[in-house]
């Protein structure tokens, strides 16, 4: 066995499929890491396949998202993938994992980008997909996850009731638990570091969204399997960026409940002990931006090129208030083309200022 999950808390061991421990607590995957991935020319994730827990990836091209540097920002453009958000990566896995294990369907729930790349992984894999979505969830993203076939289930409540009501079906793949996921969007750290070799710089910082983690746990577990595998010196410093009244981790200072970032309005993520551990471990910080910092960073990027939706504004916004030294990984998380009149209402709100 080239890897096996282990609970992130009491550290047994688990069998393939399980979403959390005996304990309560959540799983990871652990590999022994021998040798590295093959330098082929493939432009995807399926390069990574050695460092993956699966036999073969769908027939999509996901990852190898472009990079772009504005002067210390070093973006990652995750919106352009195929679902429009990095989410694809976690997706990809764990649809591809549900499969092999023999799911004919799968229940997730998301307030959307996680449940549009199940449901476009389902879809591709032949799997019926039963997506939780918050009943407020916004409306261009509801539209694309009937448009990808998947059974859509509104639930009135905040995201953990939702949560709640999707973890009652048998085959519950959902982000927030499945060690599978993280397993897809750890490739961000794999990428952007030969990515940024190419462009002969290094990360000295990287800055992610959190919400349930996935994207933050992923950037540190792979720059930690990096270090691992020799080739990285030193783990960059991970800031955590969360939206006021979702400070799950920071001072909150009672900052007013965030509207904009609706990809990050959790407030009790199940993988908080692992999130609060990263930051710890990579000398990071945890900086909470509100809703007015998230519009001017989203226009600001719009004028930089990148329409993206406003949770994922708020890593630049975050980026703006903590000036960190040297070169800082941004990953642009979600296209701003599922939510258009979201967008054009915060240009104006902006411009009336
Ligand atoms: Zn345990």
């Amino acid at each position: 066995m080239r890897y096996e999950i282990l609970c992130t808390r009491c550290n047994r061991r688990a069998e393939e499929g399980d979403m959390r421990c005996g304990c309560g607590a959540p799983l990871t995957v652990k590999y022994s890491i021998e040798g590295r991935w093959k330098d082929d020319n493939k432009e995807s994730i399926a390069r990574y396949l050695a460092l993956l827990p699966v036999k073969s990836l769908p027939l999509i091209h996901t990852g190898w998202t472009p990079v772009a540097q504005r002067s210390n920002a070093i973006f990652k453009m995750e919106y352009l993938s195929a679902g429009g958000s990095f989410k694809d990566r976690g997706a990809c896995i764990a649809t591809e994992k549900a499969k092999e294990l023999g799911a004919e369907e799968i229940a997730v729930d998301s307030s959307g980008n996680s449940a549009i790349a199940f449901s476009l992984f389902a879809k591709m894999l032949g799997l019926k997909a039963e997506i939780f979505v918050p009943a407020t969830a916004p409306q261009g993203k509801k539209n694309l996850l009937r448009f990808l076939g998947a059974n859509v289930h509104e639930i009135d409540g905040k995201r953990e009731e939702v949560n709640r009501e999707a973890m009652k079906h048998k085959f519950y793949v959902g982000h927030w638990w499945n060690p599978y996921f993280i397993e897809g969007t750890k490739t961000v750290a794999f990428e952007a570091f030969e990515q940024t070799k190419k462009m002969d710089c290094a990360i000295d910082c990287a800055i992610a969204p959190v919400g349930s983690g996935t994207l933050f746990l992923g950037l540190y577990k792979g720059f930690r399997e990096l270090i691992e595998l020799g080739e990285l010196e030193k783990m960059p410093k991970l800031i955590a960026v969360q939206a006021g009244g979702y400070a799950s981790l920071c001072e909150d200072s009672n900052m007013e409940e965030s509207k904009l970032a609706d990809g990050i309005a959790i407030k009790d993520p199940p993988r908080k002990r692992e999130i609060s551990r990263a930051i710890e471990d990579s000398n990071g910080e945890c900086i909470v931006v509100n809703d007015r910092e998230i519009a001017e960073a989203l226009i600001d990027l719009r004028d930089m090129g990148f329409i993206v939706e406003p949770t994922s504004a708020t890593a630049y916004a975050a980026f703006k208030k903590a000036k960190p030294e040297g070169k800082t990984l941004i990953p642009l998380t979600g296209s701003g083309l599922k939510l258009l009149d979201e967008l054009i209402k915060i240009q104006k709100d902006v411009e009336n200022r």
